[in-house]
């Protein structure tokens, strides 16, 4: 039966295929004694034949269509399978203890996985926990007669569907077949949005039920557009779908036209619009899409992609190889924003009451001094090879700017006098998200070369709603008259005092947020690579004298964010005539 949810169009494009269900069985099991050991014995090597058999696929596909590196996970668990010291071990326990496989597979992983973490001297044996733990997953789920997801199997056209996706998740996705996601949490902002974005795919976000409604295999259509997923659709239902979606790639064919041209009003006034990236993976988005800088490089997710903390030599060819491909145009890096939403495995942070207003991005960086640093001397190593700006997130007060400032001079000179090259053409800004910051705007400038209005964390704050939290979602309002006041005094504050201004929160790539901005003055904008072109064709078509008013009304007339949104519709449906 057909049935539509409705979700957050979290990414722009159509996908139909079949669902493919990235979700965790649910392995709980209860221990009991069993009388015939012989036959246990004999369904447990059945276990582990089929983990074995399905194992060796895995590492076959995903060595053919990821590459080498994915593949040696694989390789590792093979290892395992293998390896008489734990498969025996798991066997002896069945024996000895008259117990089910399951209880003796548990137990026995149990100890090997506390060996493995107790050697603290060796990370590389440390790391085996990990391999011994997925092992064991895939073990018990053969005894409960479970099936695993193995998205680094896939082999065919799918839609994934997850309740929500990690950066480790998404690396194990084979690119080549995935043509969407669904998921059951999120919003805009969140990281699975975000990734979506970058690798181009359709998608849609806070569905709140679609792991519940979809089963594997069941006809999938993910509106990115609109934010509709329907499962099971009609023929009718797909033709249409089908067509929206000719008309969608129609539509980004004109806008590619633009990929080359500068960023200028129609009445030729020269902006800049930049790409937000996560890695430099994402650097072909960036050429294909005519970025003319990068505004926010999320430097996280080199550490949420790595199993400890990324070495200053891994960082430093990670940045310069984003530096270098710029080809002279400028790249904002911000330092490592981890708390909030972003955890790191090997990071052992206390739990927090709201971790989205305790110890995150540079409150953390200032508890953890040492690896800040090593951010910084690789990034200010890396600042040699190309204009580059170094951005703070989560700046609240004067002091914590001045510290990291302070910090990031004893660097440069430490390393200036070694005789390291820093390049000449390096800015220091920080991220306008904490509200108490946009207030003090005028300040805040006269310390910086530059301000980046993150709204995504700006809006949660100013609105005190969880950026996250469907719950909340209604609260989260982008266009509400408090949140524009905030970003028109940022933007002021820094022109009064002779330094530029841009936003590198998701509002930036708004259609209805961006001629409100153009008429602050914003002189960046940076978004998701996809979403260039599209501002780049929106911008032509505005001319700034027929939007000069549309800021002052939007702060100071408009009451409401749904007066804003008639604003600007009614603007654009004049312009349009
Ligand atoms: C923001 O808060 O707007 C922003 C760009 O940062 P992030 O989404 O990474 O928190
Ligand atoms: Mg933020």
């Amino acid at each position: 039966m057909t049935k539509t949810l409705k979700g957050i169009a979290a990414s722009d494009g159509i996908a139909i295929a079949p669902a493919y269900l990235l979700v965790e069985p649910d392995l709980s099991f209860s221990k009991s004694s069993i009388a015939d050991v012989e036959a246990e014995v004999a369904r447990y090597n059945d276990a582990i034949k089929t983990s074995t058999a399905e194992v060796e696929k895995i590492h076959d596909i995903a060595k053919e269509s990821l590459g080498d590196e994915e593949a040696q996970v694989f390789e590792a668990h093979l290892m395992i399978l293998n390896d008489p010291e734990f498969t025996g071990a798991i066997e002896n326990e069945i024996k000895d203890s008259k117990i089910n496989a399951e209880a003796a597979l548990d137990e026995t992983a149990k100890k090997f996985i506390a060996i493995f973490e107790g050697m603290t001297d060796n990370p590389y044996m440390q790391e085996r926990a990990a391999d011994v733990r997925d092992v064991s997953k895939r073990i018990m789920a053969h005894l409960l007669g479970k099936e695993l997801p193995n998205p680094a199997s896939i082999d065919h056209e799918v839609i994934v569907v997850a309740h929500d996706l990690t950066p480790s998740d998404t690396a194990q996705l084979n690119k080549k077949y995935v043509q969407g996601f669904v998921t059951d949490i999120g919003g805009r902002t969140a990281h699975s949005a975000i990734m979506a974005r970058s690798l181009e795919l359709p998608a849609v976000v806070g569905t709140d039920s679609i792991t519940k409604d979809v089963k594997n295999g069941d006809m999938l259509i993910a509106d990115g557009l609109d934010g509709d997923a329907i499962i099971d659709p009609s023929d009718a239902q797909v033709a249409d779908y089908k067509q929206k979606s000719e008309a969608f790639l129609k539509q980004k064919a004109e806008w590619a036209k633009l990929k080359n041209e500068p960023s200028v009003t129609a009445d030729g006034k020269k902006f800049i619009i930049a790409a937000n990236i996560g890695t430099p993976n994402d650097m072909p988005g960036v050429k294909d899409n005519g970025a003319e800088a990068i505004g926010l490089y999320r430097t996280e997710f080199l550490y949420m992609d790595s199993s400890d903390f990324p070495t200053e030599e891994a960082q430093f060819d990670a940045y310069k190889e984003v530096i270098e491909g710029m080809n002279g145009k400028q790249t904002i890096i911000r330092t490592c924003d981890i708390g909030g939403d972003k955890h790191l495995d090997y990071w052992d942070l206390p739990e927090e009451m709201n971790p989205f207003l305790g110890v995150r991005a540079i409150r953390l960086s200032m508890q953890y001094k040492d690896i800040f640093r090593t951010q910084l001397i690789a990034l200010l190593r890396a600042s040699a090879y190309g204009p580059l700006g170094i951005m703070f997130p989560m700046i609240g007060t004067l002091a914590e700017l001045r510290e990291a400032k302070q910090i990031l001079a004893e660097e440069k000179d430490k390393l200036a006098k070694e005789g390291v090259k820093i390049g000449d053409d390096l800015q220091v800004g920080m991220m306008i998200e904490v509200p108490a910051a946009a207030v003090l705007a005028d300040q805040f400038a006269k310390e910086v070369d530059f301000f980046s209005i993150g709204t995504n964390d700006l809006i949660q704050y100013t609105m005190a709603a969880d950026r996250g939290n469907d719950n909340v979602s209604y609260l989260y309002q982008p266009y509400n008259p408090s949140v524009l006041r905030l970003i028109k005094h940022t933007i002021d504050g820094a022109h009064e005092n002779g330094i530029w201004c841009g936003m590198c929160g998701e509002a930036a790539g708004d259609n209805t947020m961006f001629p409100i901005l153009l008429s602050m003055g914003l002189d960046e904008y940076s978004m998701s690579a996809t979403s260039i072109l599209r501002i780049r064709s929106l911008m032509k078509k505005l001319n700034t004298a027929d939007i000069k008013e549309l800021a002052n009304e939007a702060c100071y007339v408009s009451e409401t964010a749904e007066d804003n949104e008639k604003l600007v519709n009614n603007l654009m449906k004049k312009l349009n005539k």
